[in-house]
């Protein structure tokens, strides 16, 4: 089934990896090593995660006039992602994650933001607009200057549009950008930060929510790992499990989890029940190596059978 039109506004990048024996220090050099490169940046895994979960999509997002900015396009669209309002960048290149991997799996990050810190309220075209106040969902991350995220918000919710915004990576939140905000998905560090709360369990995790909401938004899933996830809404909390799985890398789990909110919502689903479907998305996406390349397809959803530990 079609769900109604979701907009994701978010960053592109090209991750590229290098698996070595150690992560060398400053100066040293390291020859042993395997190479790959894998798509990308909270933005596009989460447009890639609503087209393969059964929305219906189009992504903003800005890139350079490079070859990993053609390369996007091709990918999106091969996806199913409307790419549109797409747009190129003729000054800065496309962001680029550079990443180290040790052989302990552990890893050091540069990200050069390039085209994505670039995408500004007036990349998004008369067209984008009007295609943003028809849409049921808008979606976004915080990998993209604070100014664009608060015009779309503002934009959005002047239409009634549901605005969705994943708070990753954690960034100080203008009480103006928090009342256009229908649903706050942060995970544990970040509702942390945002409520001032620690939080270590579900019971700190429920009263952080609830802080949170305090700040003006109308509904807060925290997103707790394997332990689930927890709602604050209409003052009422719930706790929906997440499904018993065997981890074996958690990169993207939170973009899946976006990803598949925002589709069961666009179709008439109700939080509880939208967040059990995003769940249960998202841990069949731990399952598998890297970031695009684990997103589940809607039809795997329907034929896998989770345990949800209760
Ligand atoms: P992030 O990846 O943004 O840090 P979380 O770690 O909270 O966010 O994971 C997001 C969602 O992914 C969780 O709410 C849960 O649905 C799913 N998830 C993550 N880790 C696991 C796990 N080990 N087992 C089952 N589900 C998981």
């Amino acid at each position: 089934m079609k769900s109604q039109k979701i907009i994701v506004i978010g960053s592109s990048n090209m991750d590229m990896v290098v698996k070595t024996d150690h992560i060398p220090v400053p100066g040293e050099t390291v020859l042993s090593g395997s190479f790959f490169m894998n798509a990308g940046g909270k933005g596009a895994n989460q447009a890639v995660a609503v087209a393969r979960l059964g929305g219906e999509v189009s992504f903003i997002s800005k890139m350079g006039n490079d070859v990993f900015g053609k390369q996007f396009s091709q990918l999106f669209s091969d996806e199913g992602i409307d790419i549109r309002y797409i747009v190129s960048d003729d000054d800065l290149p496309s962001g680029v994650a550079l990443i180290t991997v040790d052989k302990a799996g552990e890893n050091s990050i540069v990200v050069a933001s390039g085209a994505n810190a670039n995408l500004k309220p007036q990349d998004i075209g008369d067209d984008a607009r009007k295609k943003m106040g028809e849409a049921a969902i808008l979606l976004m991350q915080l990998e993209i200057p604070m100014e664009t995220v608060e015009f779309a918000a503002r934009h959005a919710s002047s239409y009634g549009v549901k605005v969705i915004l994943n708070p990753a990576p954690v960034n100080t939140l203008t009480t103006e950008l928090l009342s256009h905000i229908d649903i706050i998905t942060p995970n544990q560090t970040e509702a942390e930060m945002i409520s001032g709360i620690r939080v270590t369990d579900i019971e700190s995790a429920k009263q952080a929510a609830k802080a949170i909401c305090e700040k003006g938004v109308s509904s807060v899933v925290v997103t707790m790992g394997a332990r689930g996830s927890v709602i604050y809404h209409n003052q009422t909390f719930s706790v929906v499990p997440a499904p018993v799985v065997e981890a074996i890398d958690t990169t993207a789990a939170g973009d899946v989890f976006n990803g598949a909110l925002a589709v069961a919502l666009s179709e008439g689903q109700e939080l509880p029940a939208a967040v059990d479907f995003a769940n249960r998305a998202a841990a069949i996406s731990v399952t598998r190596l890297g970031a695009q390349q684990s997103i589940p397809y809607r039809n795997e959803l329907i034929a896998e059978r989770l345990n949800v530990r209760m």
